[in-house]
Parts: structure tokens; sequence; C-alpha cells
């Protein structure tokens, strides 16, 4: 399968007064053409900033990407000059925040917000731009587009304002959507017909999509891989089977029980006991080990290996190294 990015060995820093913060730590993952590559973890774990350096948007100062590479279609974006950055953003890749308000203009109609990314990068002419703007809300499922063009953004409820995000998002026809928990801020009923409206998109356009969140409910939807974030590390990857039913890192598991059961009425969420480490000075072996019931010596020592589980499926646990299940065996044997 074709990747349209692949992030390979990429560090993020941000230097503050009371030293660096060492957001992202090495991640690695791709995105296969035509797929939706679900990010997760909890706030802090570095996957907004992973995703804000795909799109070069880390603020330098203070930020930094300070190791790896971001390879859109083979290219390595950490290389382009800002002026060629400016021509991706919106345009080969599109990027979508959680508050749809703070999003749109609120002085200007909906109609030109979405015909400006066409005039700016596109230079199509005013009649072509305003067909494609009508054809744009009818994807996102906006009755009377042509009427409604002429609107200004509060005129619109919260779940309309998002489709209308995702149809400027989209209108340049990007081939990398990048959503940065887009349904955070919506209730539960249009959360789910925005998560639909994801699924359609994709299906029309064939756009890859990466999608942050924190949540494993939306990723259940929509994701066909996952990649588990944890201390700006990946964790675990796999296919949305993998994780969701063979799951193997105890943080994995961990998420995977805190996820409330829609079958079971007022079940309880269970949250993980503890908190991330400071990435001011982050462990050196596995990031997760104050938190982990199986935490053996060798986690607090040394960062584990990517272990492969399968062709689709890979972890850094010592749980899963030979080695550490070694070293398992003659603990247990001792006791
Ligand atoms: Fe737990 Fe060790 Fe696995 Fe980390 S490496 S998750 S501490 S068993
Ligand atoms: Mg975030």
């Amino acid at each position: 399968m074709e990747k349209i990015v692949e992030v390979k060995n990429l560090h993020v820093t941000f230097s503050t007064y009371g030293g660096t913060i060492q957001a992202v730590r090495g991640v690695n993952f791709y995105v296969n053409k035509g797929e939706t590559l679900a990010i997760v973890g909890e706030s802090g774990c570095g996957k907004s900033v992973t995703s804000n350096a795909i799109m070069r948007l880390i603020p330098d100062p203070p930020g930094k990407i300070t190791q790896g590479q971001v390879l859109f279609k083979g290219e390595d974006v950490t290389k382009f000059s800002e002026k060629k950055m400016r021509s991706i953003r919106g345009v080969d890749i599109s990027m979508i925040f959680q508050d749809p308000m703070t999003a749109l203009n609120p002085t200007l109609t909906i109609g030109s917000q979405l015909m400006e990314g066409l005039r700016q990068h596109q230079g199509i002419s005013s009649a072509r731009s305003k067909q494609k703007a009508i054809e744009m809300m009818e994807l996102v499922g906006i009755p009377n587009p042509e009427e409604r063009l002429k609107q200004y953004p509060h005129q619109f409820s919260g779940g309309m304002r998002q489709r209308i995000v995702i149809a400027i998002a989209l209108i340049c026809e990007p081939e990398l959507l990048i959503a940065d928990e887009p349904t955070t801020a919506l209730d539960v009923t249009i959360q789910a017909q925005i998560l639909e409206l994801f699924e359609k998109i994709q299906e029309v356009t064939g756009v890859s999509i990466i999608l942050i969140t924190h949540d494993l409910g939306v990723v259940a939807k929509i994701a066909d891989r996952i990649a588990v974030m944890y201390a700006g590390k990946i964790i675990e990857t796999g296919t949305k089977r993998d994780i969701f039913y063979k799951g193997q890192h105890p943080y994995t598991k961990g998420l995977l029980k805190s996820v409330p059961r829609l079958d079971v009425k007022g079940a309880a969420l269970t949250p993980i006991d503890g908190t991330p480490p400071d990435l001011f000075s982050p462990p050196a072996g596995c990031p997760f080990a104050p938190r982990c019931p199986y935490a053996m010596e060798v986690c607090n020592k040394i960062y584990p290996d990517t272990v492969q589980l399968s062709q689709s499926h890979e972890v850094n646990c010592w749980l899963q190294d030979e080695r550490g299940k070694r070293l398992l065996a003659t603990t247990t044997t001792k006791e």
C-alpha cells in the first residue's frame, strides 16, 4: 500500500524558563493512502505536537523539531522553506481543530471563507469557486447551500459550524486531513453525525486522515489503525482489531478499561492510577513504569525495544520482549 505520510524518529522540544520539555521523543508511524490512523493518548502525551509538526506549525522558538523526518509523499517537510509550506497547508494537507467557533471568522460570510482557499491557492474563476463551495456544502450535509453561503457563522449551530470547518478544510482537495479532537466540543448526538461525515468524506474523496483524540469511542467508530501515545512516545500500534481485541501494552489495556461501556447502563470509567512522568526530565526506562502493575527492574532502567507481534501490530513493552520474559521467569522462580 502507498504511504502518504511517514514520520521517522521525530523529536520535538520546547524551551521554557524551567528547562526544556521533551514533548515528542522518537515517534515513528505511517499513514497509508485512503486510511484513517488514530493517534490516541491522554492530554499532554504529545499527540497534538506530533500533528502540528507534520504541518510545521510548531512555533520556533520556543518549539523545535530537533531530530527526525516527516515524509509527505516521500519528501521531508522538515526541510521545506516556509514559503513552500504555505503552498502545502490547506492544499495538500489540511487541518481541523477542536473548536469550530474559533476556526471561523465571525465577520465574514461562510461563502467567502469557503472560497478563500480556492482564491488564494488555485486562482479559479469566482463562478467556478462558488459552484465548488456549493458542492462542498452539499458534501458535508448543509441544506440550501446557495442561500446559506451568504450567512455568517453565528447563524449556524455548533454541529453545522463544524461541518463548515470540514468543508473549508476539504475544498482544495487535500490528500491528507489532520483532525485534532474534531468532536470534543460537540454533544454526543452531533459527535456521531460528524464521525459519520468523516467516513462519508473518505469514501467520496479518498482522503487520508490522521485523527487525534483521547476518546477511544471515537477511535472505535472510524479508525483503521491506531497508534497509542504515552509521554512523548508511541507505545503500541496496530489495526483497530489488534488494539481493541489484542492490545498488549499495560497502558493500552488501561485505556480500554477506561472506555465507558455503551451496553451497560451506568458503567463507570476506570481511570488509570497515577500521572504521566515529567517531560522536563523523562525517565530513561519505560515512562509507564511508575503506574504499571507489571513493572520489573529492567523497566526502570532501559526503554523497551519495539517488538513486532504480527505484521500489523507492534508494541514497546518488556513483557513482550523475549529478554523481558526471561527476566520475569527468573524473578518468579526466586519467589
Ligand atoms: Fe510495564 Fe515494564 Fe511494560 Fe513498561 S515495559 S509497560 S513498566 S511491563
Ligand atoms: Mg491536544
